[in-house]
């Protein structure tokens, strides 16, 4: 498969579409990105590395850090982490609060920004200064020192975050968050703020291609069965209320952020990130689902 030629045909086609998605504006720094970024970049187990578009461009990663710090929380506390949050998908809107009641604070699963916010607690309570062990475990899994949060974006959505301060207390109303809703919440906006390019991205997921191994210097992240098990929870719940829709329209695992980026995994192949931030209705970027579609599409290769 030459994925360099498949990417360059792909990227010249989506590129020209009728972009028909929305900024994301609930979180004010995000509007005043530049809508027609538009980048994509693999990263294979085989080692090509390829990229068009602005594929070195930062932009705020959002959701996608929730697979981040769901592995660090699984790797501390292990199979305990799956009584504090399920692994169904919810059907819901990623902020919703409606199945938090009838479930007494477990949300359904860890990219719900319930879960997300419970993950967050987890890792509250398990490290010694948390802003700065997550960063440091996220730089440690591609050696890239260059990562960093944003404090422009984290303020920006805490000074708007209220949905996401109900959902906290909602659940610690159920006993179901150890700390302070607001040094909880604080982590999560921090975690959320995270910058990263697509080859970035790209290069720091391929350890999830690989069985849990990071790529280059082969150390384990994650067990096999684990690195499986992440997979599998992005391939049912990555993608909001549209998974199903993009397991049958692209047939891989992979995760959304409202920042417009999507990083899809194909195991034992390769990580593809696409950033382009208008969204479709269902919160995940247009022509980044357009992209993967066709990709997937004209590769002939999925994971089904
Ligand atoms: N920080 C965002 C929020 O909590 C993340 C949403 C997303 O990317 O899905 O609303």
């Amino acid at each position: 498969m030459n994925f360099e030629d498949l990417i360059r045909d792909v990227y010249q086609k989506i590129k020209n579409i009728d972009d028909k998605g929305e900024m994301a504006s609930y979180i004010p720094e995000l509007s005043k990105v530049n809508p027609k970024n538009f980048g994509v970049h693999i990263s294979t187990i085989k080692k090509v590395n390829f990229g068009m578009g602005n594929y070195n461009g930062k932009f705020s990663i959002q959701s996608i850090t929730k697979v981040l710090s769901l592995i660090l929380a699984y790797r501390i506390v292990g199979d305990e982490i799956w009584d504090r949050v399920g692994v169904e998908p919810s059907g819901t809107a990623f902020n919703s609060l409606v199945q938090l009641e009838a479930d007494k604070g477990i949300p359904r699963n860890p990219f719900l920004n319930a879960g997300a916010i419970v993950v967050s607690d987890i890792l509250l309570s398990n490290l010694k200064n948390p802003k700065e062990d997550f960063i440091d475990f996220v730089r440690s899994i591609s050696n890239n020192k260059a990562l960093e949060y944003s404090n422009k974006i984290a303020q920006s959505e805490k000074d708007v975050g209220y949905r996401n301060v109900a959902l906290c207390n909602f659940i610690k109303s159920f006993g179901k968050i150890e700390n302070e809703p607001s040094d909880v919440l604080d982590f999560y906006f921090d975690l959320c703020s995270l910058e990263m390019s697509c080859k970035e991205l790209s290069e720091l997921f391929l350890f999830l291609a690989n069985n849990g191994l990071g790529v280059h210097n082969n150390k384990s992240i994650l067990s096999e069965s684990q690195s499986k098990r992440i997979n599998a929870l992005m391939q049912t719940c990555g993608f909001y209320d549209e998974s199903g829709e993009f397991a049958f329209k692209v047939g891989l695992p992979g995760k959304s952020g409202v920042g417009g980026g999507i990083i899809a995994i194909h195991p034992n192949q390769y990580a593809i990130a696409v950033w382009s931030p208008k969204l479709n209705k269902k919160g995940n970027s247009h022509k980044g689902m357009k992209f993967l579609e066709e990709f997937t599409t004209r590769s002939e290769l999925s994971i089904f």
